[in-house]
């Protein structure tokens, strides 16, 4: 796998510190035939890993990580971004109905894929029409009826021979007229790309002006889905993408050459013959499958997570190593401040959460409880057993906070500090080995 194969270019390369040019050349070198075997277009796959080493190189490698993993880690963002981060679903009218054309080459899915449109939006509780406008072959047309009635959702059809353009125009009208709220138009295809075929279509969108133009392409022709996406976006501009075919072994390429090409997002996958074989597209597993790592984000995950963990420890040795007092706390409050809440920090540490509901520092308090430390003297700070009822009283009036303030701040202290005991047993624990006493 690329895993391995990344192991294995940087098992001399253990230390953290900095990715450099030659770790980061060397890992995408092994990524770079990752995306060729995906089917990824040459091209994009050039101008992906050019950028990819321009965010890498100087990067700092996460404590964690070792840098194969670092810059896995890199190229797997860089994947799920340039697929748009998050799926993106149809775009529905405002006021229906909803008008969704459907384009590509013979072969692509387009019928097939107008009728799991049609499903889904019926089950979405839409009331879909399926439209006929492929009317070179009377089977395209019988083939779409009998999916509808596969599927349970009403077929407009014309006979053959009759113009596209004219029978998009009637089923919209009696779309109106039925109260169809989304029109799904099946156009006809070639095997090749043709001036004809995209004058007629381009006649179709600017007859009804779909709210969603969407290229079906064929997740098998890898290489070639680029030629295809440009040729449609240019000369029709498509307002997205459905990816079919993804259920065989096909790694998917196709639909990061597609996104890089025409700017669109990949809307759909179909992933099999059936009719509700229809999945949103999601850009993180896109990604993973590309990279052919299943377990890439689990890996992630991990690391991140180790990452805050470790901060949390050090934190925790550091407030343990002081004799805890007021000035160890107001340094630790603003340190805490700096790293998010104190909650969710120490959260991360087994069985600290449960503690800290009561501690709550926000902005203003914290300004607040920094006056009130700063009104004490220095002894008082470092002893603070020795703050009675009269010394209160003065920190009160020096700081302008009421007495009932310092009251809370010196009894919050004092949880803090037993929290701080029960911390160092917590401690003692980990270094045994986390095992539960
Ligand atoms: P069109 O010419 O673009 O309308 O393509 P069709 O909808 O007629 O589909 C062509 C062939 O591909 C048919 O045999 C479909 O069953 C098949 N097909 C469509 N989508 C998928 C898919 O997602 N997975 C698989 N395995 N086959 C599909
Ligand atoms: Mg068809």
């Amino acid at each position: 796998s690329l895993q391995e194969r990344l192991q294995e270019a940087f098992k001399r390369l253990r230390g953290k510190g900095k990715l450099t040019e030659s770790d980061v050349t060397e890992a995408l070198r092994e990524v770079r035939l990752a995306l060729l075997e995906a089917d990824v277009n040459f091209k994009v796959v050039k101008s992906f890993i050019a950028r990819v080493k321009e965010r890498a190189v100087g990067q700092e490698v996460l404590e964690t990580l070792n840098p194969a993993q670092m810059v896995i880690k890199i190229v797997y963002e860089e994947l799920v971004t340039l697929m748009g981060g998050a799926n993106v679903g149809l775009t529905m009218a405002d006021r229906p109905p909803t008008i969704i054309m459907l384009c590509g080459l013979q072969g692509a899915g387009k019928t097939t894929h107008a009728a799991k449109l049609a499903l889904r939006l019926k089950k979405e509780g839409k009331k879909p029409l399926l439209v006929a406008a492929d009317v070179y072959r009377p089977a395209a047309i019988k083939q779409l009826q009998v999916l509808g009635e596969q599927v349970g959702v009403p077929v407009y059809a014309e006979g053959d021979q009759v113009s596209p353009v004219d029978i998009a125009q009637r089923a919209f009208d009696y779309a109106a007229q039925e109260r169809r709220d989304v029109i799904i138009v099946d156009t006809a295809g070639r095997l090749t790309i043709d001036e004809e075929l995209m004058e007629e279509l381009r006649q179709i969108k600017e007859r009804l002006k779909p709210h969603d133009t969407l290229l079906v392409i064929d997740a098998m022709i890898g290489q070639d889905a680029v030629t295809t996406a440009e040729h449609f976006h240019g000369k029709l501009g498509i307002d997205g993408v459905i990816l079919t075919k993804l259920d065989g072994d096909t790694r998917g390429g196709a639909a990061l050459s597609v996104r890089e090409v025409t700017g669109r997002p990949i809307k759909f996958v179909g992933v099999g013959e059936k009719l509700d074989a229809l999945e949103p597209f999601h850009p993180d597993r896109m990604a993973s499958r590309i990279l052919g790592m299943g377990d890439v984000l689990t890996l992630i995950e991990k690391a991140q997570e180790q990452v805050d963990r470790k901060q949390a420890e050090e934190m925790t040795r550091k407030m343990l190593k002081a004799q805890f007092d007021f000035e160890d706390f107001l340094e630790q409050m603003r340190a805490m401040r700096r790293m998010g809440p104190l909650q969710d920090i120490l959260k991360l540490l087994p069985g600290v959460g449960a503690q800290l509901k009561d501690i709550n520092i926000d902005e203003k308090e914290l300004k607040h409880i920094e006056a009130m430390i700063l009104s004490m003297t220095p002894k008082e700070r470092r002893n603070p057993d020795i703050i009675n009822v009269r010394r209160r009283e003065r920190i009160a009036k020096g700081s302008g906070r009421p007495i009932a303030e310092v009251h809370r701040l010196i009894k919050q202290f004092e949880q803090a500090r037993k929290m701080m005991k029960q911390l160092g047993g917590l401690e003692k624990m980990m270094k045994r080995g986390g095992k539960m006493p």
